[in-house]
């Protein structure tokens, strides 16, 4: 919202000020003169003046809250150093650093940020929802804190993952920070240490449970499709059950999507799409064998199936290039116990063991979901070089600490031959005469190019096609150069070319699936740039 401000409340208004960057005219215009040191400075000087400040902390967190601050100052600003010094930025904003920041949410808060909602709302989130300053949002990133990265419980003090996840739709596919809305439905925590703290700042009472809870997330779902039907609503760290139980409760009648689930797969998928095009192999031969059966493993092996689907297997066929690896060793179709989302990769097979099974199954692919650390072994990763030239591992648990094995292991055990993606960044690894840069899964490729073609679509809902033609994007764009390297994924300051040309796809895929009225415009490439927020004065 564009407001008419002068002098004082200009100079303050995060959204409009341009602090030193407003020229004499602008002084003169404004109100302005005698408010602002003499030196007109343009937004590379002030970028220059941020990121020595930024360099000169000590630790993450307090650039995390210097660059909160900027934030809460100088939009504008804050954005364009972000998009520019992205590899240097987003860790600080995002993961690893925003998990700190969660933990230390009660103790680091300076000014509220996003939109809370509690079980004494109930009622009353339609009205509320009039409370918040702007008209038009596109995209809500919503949690309600239980299972905050590898985490666990955080209760309100997870607000920190959607203000995050806002900035990187903002950053990354340039949605205008006034279209977005971060929101915390606090339905209380079980974290009892964090619940005891007296600076804790959210509702303070054990988690609501059953229908009560559930009618609460509804009761949000259909308060936002009243105030702001035009918002596509992301669900995030919920635990892993909720996780499901909402994506299929809402997500054939309302335009959402669950990030844990459908983005981590599609990133999965794309980095398996450009390890075929460094191995040669075709993608539709594969096998690929997953370790941890939750939200993200099983979610990829979902959007995997489709695209074996889409190369003409049969749904069944597709489902037999996926093989599980649980606790007690491979999952086969004499299991015990096992999860009803992974039941289609029960096979028949001899019981066994993950090594054994490697040397049985020889999977071209071996992807980690398990957030626990050193789960691929040293003859884990040996097996896998020994039954490939060119082994594919993907070790998504995050932070670092929970990685099931890090990219020195990889490298190492593989004699170099490894070609290694994981969920947290690593340094290059010197190897031999090599110096190998791995590759980061990171969703910050997927969601938000998906949400800027929702928008620019106005697409009614988000389908796993628009996911699968996410990751064959991504996995395309990385060049021929980045392929030589060993990388699966471009280079993180390509992100918004990236999500641009993901928005394009997401258009197509919403005109061809009828969920728009919109006629798509012959420059669609040129339309769904001019959406996009380029922060400059
Ligand atoms: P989850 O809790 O839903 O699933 C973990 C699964 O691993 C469970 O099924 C558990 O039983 C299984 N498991 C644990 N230890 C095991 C072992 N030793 N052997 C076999 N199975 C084991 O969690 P999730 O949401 O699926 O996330 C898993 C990890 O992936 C987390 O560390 C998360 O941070 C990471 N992740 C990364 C990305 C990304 O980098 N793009 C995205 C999403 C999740």
């Amino acid at each position: 919202m564009i407001k008419n401000l002068r002098g004082k409340a200009l100079l303050i208004d995060p959204a409009q000020t341009k602090s030193t960057g407003f020229t004499r005219e602008e002084r003169e215009l404004y109100g302005l003169r005698g408010l602002l040191p003499y030196d007109v400075a343009g937004i590379g000087k002030q970028i220059d003046r941020v990121l020595g400040s930024l360099r000169a902390k000590s630790s993450a967190i307090e650039k995390y809250i210097f660059l909160n601050a900027l934030l809460e100052r100088n939009q504008r600003l804050f954005y364009r150093t972000m998009i520019d010094h992205i590899e240097e930025i987003m860790p600080l904003v995002y993961t690893p650093t925003v998990g700190e920041a969660c933990k230390e949410f009660a103790h680091i808060f300076r000014k509220p940020q996003g939109f809370y909602i509690t079980p004494e709302d109930r009622g009353d989130i339609a009205a509320i929802l009039k409370n918040w300053p702007e008209e038009d949002i596109r995209v809500i990133v919503v949690t309600d804190g239980e299972r905050i990265l590898g985490l666990g419980d955080l209760g309100a003090s997870g607000m920190g993952i959607p203000i995050g996840k806002v900035a990187l739709y903002v950053a990354c596919a340039g949605i205008d920070p006034a279209q977005c809305m971060p929101v915390m439905l606090d339905v209380g925590t079980n974290n009892s240490s964090i619940r005891e703290d007296p600076l804790y700042l959210g509702y303070p009472c054990p988690r609501i449970v059953g229908d009560a809870y559930r009618s609460l997330v509804d009761e949000f779902v259909h308060a936002v499709q009243q105030r702001f039907p035009r918002a596509l609503i992301q669900f995030e760290d919920f635990l892993t059950p909720h996780a499901f139980e909402f994506l299929e409760r809402y997500q054939d009648t309302v335009r959402c999507f669950n990030d844990d689930i459908q983005g981590t797969a599609a990133v999965t998928l794309a980095g398996i799409y450009s390890s075929c095009r460094i191995t040669g192999k075709n993608f539709r031969d594969l096998n690929i064998m997953f370790l941890g059966a939750g939200s993200a493993a099983s979610g990829a092996a979902e959007l995997i199936v489709d695209a074996f689907c889409a190369t003409g297997l049969t749904e069944a066929a597709a489902q037999k290039r996926l093989w599980f690896i649980d606790r007690k060793g491979l999952l086969t179709a004499t299991s015990e116990n096992i999860k009803p989302r992974v039941k289609a990769y029960a096979h028949e097979h001899a019981a066994c063991s993950f090594v054994d099974a490697i040397e049985a199954i020889k999977p071209d692919v071996l992807i980690g979901a398990t957030g626990v650390a050193g789960t691929f072994t040293e003859t884990v990763v040996r097996k896998m070089a020994a039954v490939n030239d060119r082994p594919v591992i993907i070790a998504l648990s995050n932070p670092t600490s929970h990685t099931e094995c890090t990219a020195e292991q990889a490298y190492h055990w593989s004699d170099g031959r490894v070609i290694f993606a994981s969920g947290s960044p690593f340094a290059p690894v010197q190897y031999g005469n090599r110096v190998f840069k791995s590759s980061q899964g990171n969703n910050a490729y997927i969601f938000p190019g998906i949400g800027l073609g929702v928008y620019a679509s106005d697409a009614r809902l988000v389908t796993q096609s628009m996911f699968l033609a996410a990751a064959r994007i991504l996995a395309n764009i990385v060049s021929e150069q980045e392929i030589g390297d060993g990388a699966v994924y471009p280079a993180l300051p390509r992100v918004r070319e990236v999500s641009h040309a993901i928005a394009v796809a997401v258009c197509q895929v919403a005109k061809q699936e009828g969920l728009t009225d919109m006629n798509l415009p012959e420059d669609l490439d040129g339309y769904v740039r001019s959406l996009m927020y380029e922060p400059d004065y």
